[in-house]
């Protein structure tokens, strides 16, 4: 846990931003969390995780967007990416996960109105592929926000998600209120730092917030997503989807591309559906500082690639 905070924190410097960008051996790394840089990447291992039985979810990578024209080139990026799935046949079985703040959320001004109406413009896009949008969950101060827009989209798109995160104290009531039919809610435990007035801190506090929460969740009508790479909770959510009779089509797993492929085949195997987050795109940085701060193996191969450098 203190591992990850300090690297939370020192991740914010653009000194260090710069250093990691820069060493060698870091696109390795990069490779193994990401699909690549372009919408040709996405699309190709869109295609190979379909044919390998996996449901897609794609997030284009960003999220410092510093201005209007960035927000809008992203909500281009995503429109684009939606046609292309569905010429391709491939939008049935592939979302995309989206970041308000990489669509203008955090500007100055208008920017809350920015992002909805991006927003609105990826979910008719999405809507016009034949598939759906995920809004993912950013840091504390973003969670009232990220929710009212959820609830403007899901007006005009009902099949719109958004994530919950069980490191929060507010979550299990955030569940209740939108386990309702049609709610399509992704429960994951949290990566961004925050602090112990509005957040668990141990991994047994967080981990039994995860479960009291995806009680909730089946115990609702909506269709939970189940998203951990945890086997303790894996097994938990197997068991209590039986237990609440949930049937295989009510509710899905969801897991990081590059991470777990053992347990993602496992459940694929076993007759889950299960999806893999596949991130694409240039701005991997802060996606990937957030990957090393859940594994201290993986930080250790990120420092060992800046380190070879000097
Ligand atoms: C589909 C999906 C979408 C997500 N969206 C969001 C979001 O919108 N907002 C948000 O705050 N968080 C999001 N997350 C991240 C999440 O909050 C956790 O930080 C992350 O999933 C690690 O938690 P865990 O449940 O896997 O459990 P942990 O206890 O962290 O990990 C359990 C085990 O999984 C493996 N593992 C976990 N992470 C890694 C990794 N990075 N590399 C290698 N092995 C690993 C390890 O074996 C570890 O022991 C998302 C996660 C997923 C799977």
């Amino acid at each position: 846990m203190i591992v990850r905070a300090a690297l939370l924190g020192l991740a914010g410097g653009q000194a260090v931003k710069d250093a990691v960008t820069s060493a060698p051996g870091i696109a390795d790394i990069v490779r193994r969390f990401a699909a690549g840089d372009t919408d040709d990447d996405a699309l190709r291992a869109t295609s190979d995780l379909q044919d390998d039985g996996f449901d897609v979810s794609l997030d284009y990578l960003g999220e410092d967007t510093l201005d209007r024209a960035q927000a809008e080139q992203t909500a281009g990026a995503y429109a684009r990416i939606l046609s292309r799935l569905a010429d391709a046949g491939l939008a049935p079985r592939a979302e995309v996960s989206v970041k308000l703040s990489a669509i203008g959320q955090a500007l100055p001004g208008d920017g809350v109105a920015l992002a909805t109406d991006n927003a609105l413009s990826i979910c008719q896009a999405a809507k016009d592929a034949g598939t759906t949008v995920t809004l993912d969950m950013e840091d504390h101060t973003t969670t009232d926000l990220t929710l009212a827009t959820l609830g403007a989209l899901r007006a005009d798109f009902p099949t719109t998600g958004a994530v919950l995160q069980s490191y929060l104290h507010r979550t299990e009531s955030d569940c209740r209120d939108l386990a309702v039919p049609g709610s399509r809610i992704r429960l994951c435990k949290g990566a961004y730092r925050e602090p112990e007035t509005v957040a668990y801190q141990t991994r047994a506090d967080i981990d039994r917030s995860y479960v009291r929460c995806m009680k909730v969740l089946l115990e609702g009508q909506g269709y939970p997503m189940f998203a951990t790479h945890d086997d303790r909770l894996v097994a938990i959510a197997e068991a209590l989807t039986r237990r609440y009779g949930r049937g295989r089509d009510t509710y899905e797993f969801q897991m990081l591309y590059g991470v777990r492929r053992d347990e993602q085949r496992r459940l694929r195997d076993a007759g889950e559906t299960i999806r893999v987050y596949v991130p694409y795109g240039t701005e991997w940085y802060g996606y990937l500082v957030r990957r090393m701060a859940e594994r201290p193996a993986n930080l250790s191969l990120g420092l060992r690639a800046i380190l070879d450098r000097h």
